[in-house]
């Protein structure tokens, strides 16, 4: 499973960061995921809390923030949002473009600790 492994190397790179400050109790982990991203929110919610067993980052929850896909259109000289992301193209002259501006985050956008 593709989340699993992206799961494992996040909580690994966040008990690693929690070490580095002193051992963070971290109570919740807030992500930003683009829809483009090719990750499954919901397979990345549970390989998460498997994942979480055991480590640092045992009973803490993930809070995933999804991003829309937003592209640029050459021809319109604007930002749009495609029909879906597997018709990358602009809603109103239809010429397909490869400028992705949003839809593609899959980053940790913040870590809630507990004081
Ligand atoms: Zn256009």
């Amino acid at each position: 499973m593709h989340e699993l492994s992206i799961a494992i190397s996040m909580i690994d790179q966040i008990s690693e960061e929690s070490a580095n400050r002193g051992g963070l109790d971290v109570q919740a982990v807030h992500m930003r995921l683009g829809v483009f991203a090719g990750v499954d929110k919901n397979a990345l919610l549970f390989a998460y809390s498997l994942a979480c067993e055991g480590t640092p980052l045992q009973g803490s929850r993930l809070v995933i923030e999804t991003v829309p896909l937003l592209v640029y259109c050459p021809v319109c000289r604007h930002e749009c949002t495609p029909p879906s992301v597997y018709q990358i193209y602009c809603p109103e002259c239809f010429t397909p473009t490869p400028e992705i501006l949003t839809g593609r985050e899959m980053e940790v956008a913040l870590l809630e600790v507990a004081v």
